[in-house]
């Protein structure tokens, strides 16, 4: 399994497993209604605490999915009037968050500054600016450049989101890309997944206080639909805590993909930068991305084939903490003998 977005190995460790099976007899298997009504449980209180504690914000607000929270974040607060900043890379759901809020959607070139403090400076009227970028991004596997951004939205008073679902729990000991670049306290929103890392599903906002409370109040995302199950929350509950308490695997994880990065950069594929859970080839063109995919299926190797408009052509692989030697050893091999397929891809213009 080269493709799983388990990056810690969480999913299925017995005292996740534990707590969700726990959980659901304590609490049954479902909320049947929204926070707001008659959905919420104290353990979603007490997964909001020690989320912001631990990523070093205000406040935490606990959605349902990644997906939700996102929209939740943008759609409650941009409308007709303001302006959302997305990468061209960012993830279908920062689009489809800005798409819903009805504000502006501006596109700007993937992770350049100068376009987007061009594209900001034209912005005219009484409107918010919102940029809205990935941490890491998850197809490609590369980081945003947080510093610059930060600074561009300074420069013209803009509001940075960064939607860290694949640097969570990863990277900064789990602290995510904010802390990484030391800069947790400049971003004022950090949205999260527990479908990664945290081996559940789940979604957050991070934020000041009286944003995050606001929030509360004026998400559709978060008002109109069920909240997220009992066993769900109590395993992403039991996640974080492994997080906090067992930094050993963000290190594992990294060094495990840094590894296959470079193993797979000698058998002459292209790879991106290091210091990412996520190993991105770039294999050029649609049919040799899933001739690639099959050919590597067949030697026994599941990697994600990606294919527009998700990502240029590309195969995503991925690592985990607790993926064993031996386990990678035989990857390699698998991607060894899919050369002869990807080969004519691997060399073109290298
Ligand atoms: N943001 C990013 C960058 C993602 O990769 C994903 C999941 N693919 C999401 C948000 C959505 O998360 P969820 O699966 O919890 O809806």
């Amino acid at each position: 399994m080269c493709g799983s977005n388990d990056y810690l190995g969480l999913s299925t460790d017995p005292r996740v497993t534990a707590a969700a099976a726990e959980a659901a007899s304590q609490y049954g298997a479902g909320c049947t209604g929204s926070r707001l009504l008659n959905g919420n449980l104290d353990l979603h209180e007490e997964l909001e605490r020690e989320l912001a504690d631990f990523f070093g914000k205000e406040a935490a607000l606990l959605l349902t999915t990644g997906y939700q929270a996102n929209l939740g974040a943008i759609g409650g607060l941009c409308g007709p009037a303001d302006t959302v900043y997305v990468d061209k890379e960012a993830h279908a759901s920062l689009i489809d968050a800005a798409r819903l809020s009805r504000a502006k959607l501006q596109w700007f070139h993937h992770n350049d500054t100068e376009d987007l403090a061009a594209k900001l400076a034209q912005h005219s009227g009484p409107g918010g600016k919102l940029v809205a970028v990935d941490g890491v991004y998850s197809m490609e596997g590369d980081l945003c450049p947080l510093p610059e951004l930060l600074d561009v939205c300074d420069r013209f008073d803009a509001t940075l989101l960064l939607d860290d679902a694949h640097g969570a729990g990863v990277l900064a000991a789990g602290r995510g890309t904010a802390e990484h670049f030391g800069l947790t306290d400049r971003v004022p929103l950090i949205t999260l997944t527990f479908s990664k890392a945290f081996g559940s599903i789940g979604g957050v906002v991070l934020g000041d206080e009286d944003v995050v409370e606001y929030l509360r109040h004026h998400s559709r995302s978060l008002l109109f639909s069920a909240s997220a199950s009992p066993a769900n929350t109590a395993a992403a509950l039991a996640s974080l805590r492994i997080v906090r308490d067992e930094p050993w695997r963000c290190e594992a994880v990294l060094k495990k993909a840094d590894h296959m990065r470079s193993e797979l950069l000698a058998l002459g594929y292209r790879t991106g930068e290091p210091g990412t859970p996520v190993v991105s080839l770039d294999t050029q063109d649609e049919i040799h991305t899933l001739l690639g995919w099959r050919r590597l299926m067949d030697t026994g190797v599941y990697v994600n084939a990606v294919l527009p408009p998700a990502a240029s052509p590309r195969l995503r692989t991925s690592y985990t903490a607790v993926q064993t030697e031996e386990q990678l050893d035989r990857a390699l091999a698998g991607f060894a003998l899919a050369r002869d397929v990807l080969g004519p891809v691997l060399t073109r213009g290298a």
